[in-house]
Parts: C-alpha cells; structure tokens; sequence
C-alpha cells in the first residue's frame, strides 16, 4: 500500500459543519465566515482575522496595503513556496531574494541590509516549515528602514518563537489551509493584523474594494473577489477547534521520524533553532549529505511506495524566474538547501508503523548509495 505524501484530518464533526451550512440560504457572505474569524483570532491573539480564498490572496492584499507600487522592491526568501515571491509581481514590483540560513531554511537576518536599497519597501518574514524565522533582528533592521514587515505564516499556525505566536509579530501575517497544511478548509487563508485601518483595508480589497466604512476609505480602490465561502468557513471553524489536537498529533508523528532519522548515517533529522519555543509542524524534511544523491534517493523510495518531494524548490529557479535574470549561482545557500532536502510522507493521521515503514526504505536507500559512493 502506498504511503499519502499528506492528508487532511476530518472528523465527522466538520462533516457535520459543512453540511448543516448547505442546508441554509447563507452559502457565502455569512455568519460562519464572521464565526470563523472570531476564533481565528482568539487563537492566534491577534486583533483582526479577515478570512481569504487562499493564502496567495492573502500575501496579495497585505502587498497592496503595505503599499507596494510598481517598482518597489520587496525583500523575500527563495526558499520559499512561489506564492511567497508572486505576491509581489502582482503589483508590478520586484521581488529581492535573500539567501538563507543552510539549517533551518529561514531568511538569514544578517544578508536583509545588504539587500536594501531606497526602493525597498516590506520584507516578508517566511516561517518554512512551520518554523519562524530569526524574527528579532529581522524587525530590528526594518524599523531602522522604515518597512513593512508581513509575515507569511502559511506553513506555521501555532508556531512560536521566543514565546510569541507565529503572526502576531508584524503588520500583517497570512495563513493558509490548502488540504496539506495542518488545518484546512479546502481553498483558503487567513490574514491577521492588530492594525484597525489595514483590517477596513482588507475587508474592503476582498470584496471588490466596497466601501463598509468611514469616510476616509471612502474611495473607489481596485479590489477583488477573495472572499471565502460558507461551506469553507464552516470547516475551517471545526478545524481551528480542533488546532491544539492536530498539532500535538503531527508532534508525535515527528518524534517518531525523528527517533528513527537519528539512526541513519548521512540524513539529518530537522534542524529546530533555539529561538523556536514551539514548532507547528507542516511537513517532515531531511538533509542529506552531499555523498547521497536525493533525485536517486526519491526514486528508489518512490519504487517501494513511498512518495516524497524535493522541498523547496527554489522560486529563482522557477523558469519565470530565470526569465527575469535569476540564475544558478545567485544563491548558493538556498541552491545547496533545494538541492539535498526532502520531504517526506507528513499528516497528523500517519501512523508509527508507516514512520517506521519509510525510515525502512531511507536506510536501505543510504546503505545502497554509500556503498556505492565508497571505494572497496
Ligand atoms: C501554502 C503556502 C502559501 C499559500 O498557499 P495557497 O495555496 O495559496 O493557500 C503561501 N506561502 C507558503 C510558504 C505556503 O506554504
């Protein structure tokens, strides 16, 4: 039997949910949205919640408010999902790559000031894999600079550095529940800000820029249809309840890699800096040595039922990307990182068994290639 590389966790509980909506008139634009964003909010802590179609939507509109304009530039990691990058040509501005940290895939604070110029507008403050970034210096350098900070909090509800919850460290952040994310509603995201003006702003941006508020925002403004349905609401509200539950289930899951990862020689289990008081795990990624290959290794796992998936790769090599100039070389850390990390089987539903199933196969995988790698 093959191994899910992600599954979503529905209960009958959502089952439920969902289906009580569509026995309702209120399909879209109704109270389980507002339901939703309520304890969204008292989740995270944050002030405002505004629900979204998609994460991208989300990353969109906090581009917009932060006043990104042709032109601008926004400083992002290339290790990163592309939408992180793509927010940011949406508004006919240009995305400025900043390498990483090679252990945990982050942003590396001390490459941000480099990368500034007088164009610079907003850093987006990635938290890959459910880790956050180095969040401190990364503030610290944009209040010196006078930007805007976004967090894309995608891949890290519950997450939380040095104490503070992952999104409620910035301006705006964004989450997102695509079915592989720890909570999902289908299609949809989530973005959260204590600032009351950027809250109107997005209400509006998301429903085709109309007007429910004060005189000053008065105004005709470009929006769009970003608006989450009821059906997904309804779901998400049951999932954000059930949060805590789902997030200790993929804790356990990723001891259990962990455990058996420590064995292998020449994989190296993920790297959780000390800054990380609590991580949200999205998905489970190694680091190979360099002696073993990771296409051949995705291959001889995928020939024993066993999927996974070389993560990131980097948005500059994206071919949009390297038609814009970007190329290999530029990047080094990232490059190595998209080159030799690999994600494997992730759900909050996986079993021991199937932990100890794909260690089985890695370790035969790295006997194999290091055999092979070494002279006799
Ligand atoms: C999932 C994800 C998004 C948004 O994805 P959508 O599919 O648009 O919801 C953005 N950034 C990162 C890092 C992500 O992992």
């Amino acid at each position: 039997m093959r191994i899910p590389m992600s599954s979503p966790d529905i209960t009958q509980a959502e089952i439920d949910a969902v289906n009580e909506v569509l026995t309702t008139q209120w399909l879209a634009l109704g109270p389980k949205m507002d339901q939703f964003e309520g304890a969204f909010s008292a989740y995270t802590g944050s002030k405002h919640s505004i629900a979204v179609n998609s994460g991208t939507s989300g990353l969109h509109l906090a581009m917009i408010t932060a006043g990104v304009q042709p032109g601008d530039e926004v400083i992002t990691p290339s290790f990163s999902f592309i939408a992180s990058a793509n927010c940011v040509l949406y508004e006919r501005a240009t995305p400025v790559f900043v390498d990483i940290d090679p252990l945990t895939g982050n942003i590396d604070p001390n490459l941000i000031e480099a990368a500034i110029t007088e164009r610079t507008k907003a850093i987006i403050a990635v938290h890959a894999f459910g880790q956050p970034p180095d969040m401190d210096p990364i503030l610290e350098i944009a209040r010196r600079h006078n930007l805007y900070v976004i967090e894309d909090a995608c891949e890290a509800i519950g997450a939380e550095y040095k104490g503070r919850r992952a999104g409620t460290m910035s301006d705006a952040a964004v989450f997102a529940f695509y079915p592989n994310k720890q909570m999902t509603t289908g299609e949809g995201g989530m973005i959260v800000t204590d600032n009351d003006e950027w809250d109107m702003l997005f209400r509006s941006l998301r429903n085709q820029g109309r007007d429910v508020f004060d005189a000053w925002l008065n105004h005709t403004r470009l929006g769009y249809n970003y608006r989450m349905d009821e059906m997904s609401a309804a779901l998400g509200l049951v999932q954000v309840q059930r949060i805590e539950e789902i997030l200790a289930k993929r804790a356990q899951v990723a001891q259990w890699y962990n455990e058996r990862i420590d064995q292998i020689p020449g994989v190296h289990k993920p790297y959780i800096a000390d800054t990380t008081t609590r991580m949200s795990w999205f998905v489970y990624v190694v680091r190979f040595d360099d002696e073993i290959d990771r296409d051949a290794m995705m291959h001889f796992l995928n020939e024993r039922n066993v999927p996974s998936r070389a993560y990131f790769t980097p948005i500059h090599l994206q071919p949009l990307y390297q038609q814009m100039g970007w190329k290999r070389g530029d990047l080094p850390h990232t490059e190595h990182a998209g080159d030799t990390f690999l994600a494997l089987p992730f759900s909050s539903v996986m079993t021991e068994e199937q932990t100890d199933y794909v260690c089985q196969q890695l370790r035969e995988g790295v006997a194999e290639f290091l055999s092979v790698a070494s002279p006799v």
